[in-house]
Parts: structure tokens; sequence; C-alpha cells
């Protein structure tokens, strides 16, 4: 059996499936040139029986020769984020124990030192071009696919193992919600060692011989002017990447903005996920493009399991229903013992407007963290539910709110459930703040202080008085912080989320 995404590739073989700085791929040479990596991959054997290869290669055409090179061939695919240091690069050849190592001829050098020292093969994109086909191994959809670490926000990067057909449920469910088609063309600049630009944007075009056009890094001027073209059809990003569309955009010449708004109202969708989209956002982005950005929710080891309609309102600040064939469910939480002991104790289900953990389960969830048994073992129920980690509720008309992760944007002040995403969502409308972080500090009146980390604007005279008593006309008492450090910059990871646990040490020794 071929790997699902590839055996369909065959239907399109005439189209245009990758368009790349470097040049083109139609699904021909896709096929083809990913045939002959796997063939040279598999040497003298017959499979790679899952094996795992690690591959550092920039968005373009050779990331997806390699990935699709690497299935073949029977191995599971590990990709590289190309801005991680020694140190990350080393855990994850360590976690893993690659039986060969892919580089990109431009990042040879970064993978050299490790190869020789491990006495790992390095191959380079280039040369596993070359030669003729040979036979290919059979692949049951059942075998692994995929490692992808987790952002590691909240813990050490662990590895998130994938099935070939975990993927390709991951990828029909958004086929089928976002009702993807063959003359779609996505303009994709999101990192390739997530599941946002492997999965929702670039799997899902190849599966229904659309066009991915990758891009290796954002910038905001470069993607305007794609915009502009009138030729893209979708287009997905991160909250911090529309703010910085919007930036742009705010500082152009009319003549420009006007091209670029254009360009936004000739596509037919635009998505927001990864981390929750500011209200301000949602509002700005509106008035700029034309669309009401479609926000979704989802993780590494689910894919995406909520969101908002195709067709139908999208509310700000919610991430809407569940996806075809995702189960989802709110269990109730005791978040003070949690707090206390970091240990979760669940009652039954959340009937009600409650927060509680959200738990889903379907085919599109992981299979196992990567060599990690007991740390799997406490994330799945008997039954198969998934337990995310993240606690939401569910509005009157059945559309969720995510309220954020249950170990750092819970926090439990004065007795009070807040969420940290919440108080950011009201924060970020004040016209002096530019950025913001909110977390729970340890304090001996309230149990955790709400604390906000904020950046401001140029000349801005936002002070933590000032700051309180405007938070006070729009959240409860309880929900205002306590605590404010003004910051230059919030320390983030490659996707652009905010590394809270770094943030929380900023506030050691201050009292409210
Ligand atoms: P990752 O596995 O890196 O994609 O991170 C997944 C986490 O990002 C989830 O568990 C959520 O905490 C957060 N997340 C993803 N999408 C959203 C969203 N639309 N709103 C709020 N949080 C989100």
């Amino acid at each position: 059996m071929p790997v699902p995404l590839i055996e369909r590739a065959n239907r399109f073989l005439s189209r245009r499936a990758i368009v790349a700085p470097e040049g083109t791929l139609t699904y021909r040479e896709l096929v083809e040139q990913s045939q002959r990596v796997a063939t040279n991959l598999l040497h003298d054997t017959n499979d790679l029986n899952d094996a795992r290869i690690i591959f550092l290669v920039p968005a373009g055409r050779d990331y997806i020769v390699s990935q699709w090179g690497i299935w073949q061939a029977g191995a599971t695919a590990v990709p590289l984020s190309l801005t991680e240091t020694t140190r990350e690069i080393t855990y994850k050849v360590e976690d893993t124990s690659p039986a060969a190592l892919i580089a990109h001829p431009d990042y040879m050098e970064t993978l050299l030192p490790l190869a020789e020292e491990k006495g790992i093969p390095l191959h380079r994109t280039t040369d596993l071009l070359k030669g003729d086909l040979g036979p290919l191994p059979e692949i049951d959809p059942s075998r692994n696919a995929m490692i992808l670490y987790t952002s590691g926000t909240t813990s050490d990067p662990k590895g998130v193992v994938t099935t070939h057909s975990n993927i390709e449920s991951q990828i029909t469910t958004l086929v089928q919600a976002w009702e993807w088609a063959p003359d779609d063309h996505i303009l994709d600049h999101l990192p390739l060692h997530h599941v946002h630009g492997i999965i929702n944007a670039m799997a899902c075009a190849l599966w229904v011989g659309a066009t991915c056009e990758l891009l290796p890094r954002f910038d905001a001027q470069n993607v305007w002017n794609r915009i502009a073209d009138l030729d893209l059809t979708l287009y997905m990003a991160v909250p911090t990447v529309y703010k910085a569309l919007i930036a742009a955009w705010d500082e152009a010449s009319q003549a420009d903005q006007e091209r670029w708004t254009a360009g936004c109202k000739a596509m037919r969708l635009m998505v927001s996920g990864s981390d929750a989209l500011p209200v301000d956002t949602f509002e700005r982005w509106e008035k700029v493009s034309g669309h009401r950005l479609l926000e979704r929710y989802g993780m590494t080891e689910i894919g995406m399991a909520l969101s908002n309609p195709l067709d139908g309102d999208r509310i700000p600040g919610q991430v809407g229903t569940p996806l075809p064939g995702v189960d989802v469910e709110l269990i109730r939480l005791d978040l003070k013992k949690f707090e206390e002991t970091g240990r979760r104790q669940y009652g039954g289900k959340v009937t009600n407007r409650d927060p509680g953990e959200l738990i889903v389960k379907g085919p599109s969830v992981f299979k196992e963290y990567w060599m990690k048994p007991d740390m799997t073992a406490d994330v799945f129920d008997t039954k198969g539910w998934f337990y995310t980690g993240d606690i939401a509720s569910v509005t009157d008309e059945g559309t969720y709110r995510i309220w954020g992760r249950a170990s750092q944007d819970l926090i439990i002040s004065g007795g009070e459930n807040v969420s940290a995403l919440e108080v950011q969502r009201e924060l970020l409308k004040h016209p002096d703040i530019d950025a913001c972080a909110v977390v729970g500090v340890e304090d001996r009146f309230w149990g955790r202080a709400v604390s906000a980390a904020i950046v401001t604007v140029k000349n801005s005279k936002l002070d933590r008085n000032s700051l309180r008593e405007w938070a006070k006309e729009r959240l409860a008492p309880y929900k205002v912080p306590q605590n404010v450090l003004i910051l230059d910059d919030l320390p983030r990871n490659a996707m652009g989320k905010v590394l809270k646990p770094q943030i929380r040490t900023l506030f050691d020794g201050i009292e409210s």
C-alpha cells in the first residue's frame, strides 16, 4: 500500500504542486524525485521499517521531496526547525536515534559535526536526487509517519508520533470543513516543523491537487506583494503575523494599501490559529482585508479539533465547533487541587457553561510520545480520550472558548478562576499595549496574583496604576492585574508563542 497522500498525487500528475523561490514542481516531478530520494535512502535494503530520519531543509522543493522520500522508504520523518540551536538538535538526535540525517546544502555545516560525532550518515539533499529508481516498500497506513516536537512552552519537548492514517484524518477533516479544491493556491510561510505549516497548509493543498507556494521565511512586504498579485485563494498564519501585516499596511502608501486589500478580497479564506487571536487583531484585520478571520484550535497531538465555520458567523474570541470526525468533551477538573498539588483530579463531564479540560478522541489523535510510555499513559484514558491540558468552556450556542493551558493560563486568584487569555485579550484593547502575557504569580494574599508583562507602544507613559485604573472599567476586580511589568519584548518560541515559564520568573521577588 502506498502512503495515502502520495498515492493521491497520481491523480494530478501534470498539475503544479509546489511553487518555491528556487522553482516549481509538478505532482509528477514531486513523485519522481521523492521516489529517487527513497531509493537512495533504502540503498540496499527493502524497507527502513520506521527508522527515524531527521531532516534540516528550508521550506522549498527539497523539503517536500525529502519528506515524501523518507515516507516512501518506510521511515519516519523528523523535521528540524531552521532556527534550532546545537543543543536542541542534539536532544532530538539523541531522542530519536536516527538512521540518517538529511541537510540542504546550506545547512550541511550545522549537522556535520554531530553526524561525525555520533557516526550517523549525513546526506545532502541534492545527492539524494541522483541515480535510478528502485523498488519501494509497501507502507501500511498504521505505520509511523512523522515525529513533531511539541513547542516545549511548558516542559521539555516531547516527540509526537503520528501515523500515516492519523495524518490522513488530520488532512481530510480540514479538506471537508474548509472545502479545499484543486484550484486553491495557498501561500505557506509557516515553519515546516509544526503541524500548522505541514498539515493545515501544505498537506491539505497536496491532498486535493492544489498549489502550495512556500516561502522560507515571513517578510511582511513580500507577503503583501504576493497577496497583491491576486492569484492566492487561501492564507493561514498565527496572530503575531496578522499583527505584523496590519502594522506594515498602516505604514504603506494609499496605493499599496488599496492593492494589498484588493489581494485579500480576491481570496476565499484567511485562517488564524496556533495561539489565541486577540479581538482587536480580528477587528483590525477585517477593516484591512475585508475578511473575518476563521480562528481554529488544535495542537501537535491532535491536528485540528475545533473551527469556526467556513460559512456562517465567525465569533472573535471563540474557536467554533468540533471538526468532522473529531469527538470533543469537557471534563470537570479540580483546578484548586491541580494548582496545589500539580495532580489532576477529575470529576464528571461538564454539561453546563463551566470550564473544564478539553478531551479529544478520533482517528486524527496521535499514537504516542516517542519513547515516553509514562507520559503517553498520562494523557490517554482507558477509552482512548486524549487529555489536551487546555481548559475550555462552551457557550449556549455550542461554540467553544479556550481559557488556555491548565498548567499556565488558569489562575486561581482569591478563589476565583481567571483565564489568562481573557485578561490578555482585554489588555490588548488598550491603545498603548503592543503585546502582553498574563501569568499567575505566587502571592501570600491572593494565592496567585494575576500578573501582566506588557510591551508598550513607543513613547507610552503607561504605568501599573494607570493600567489598573483602565482595566477596572473592563474586568471584574479579581481579574485586574496586581503586578505589571513593562518589558522591551516578550520571550517567544519559533512559532511566535510567548514562553510563559520565562515570564513567570521575571516576577520573582515582586510584591503586589
Ligand atoms: P502546538 O502543539 O504547538 O500547536 O500548541 C498547541 C496549543 O496552542 C494548544 O494546546 C493551545 O493551548 C494553543 N492554541 C492553539 N490554537 C489556539 C487558539 N485558537 N486559541 C487559543 N489557544 C490555542
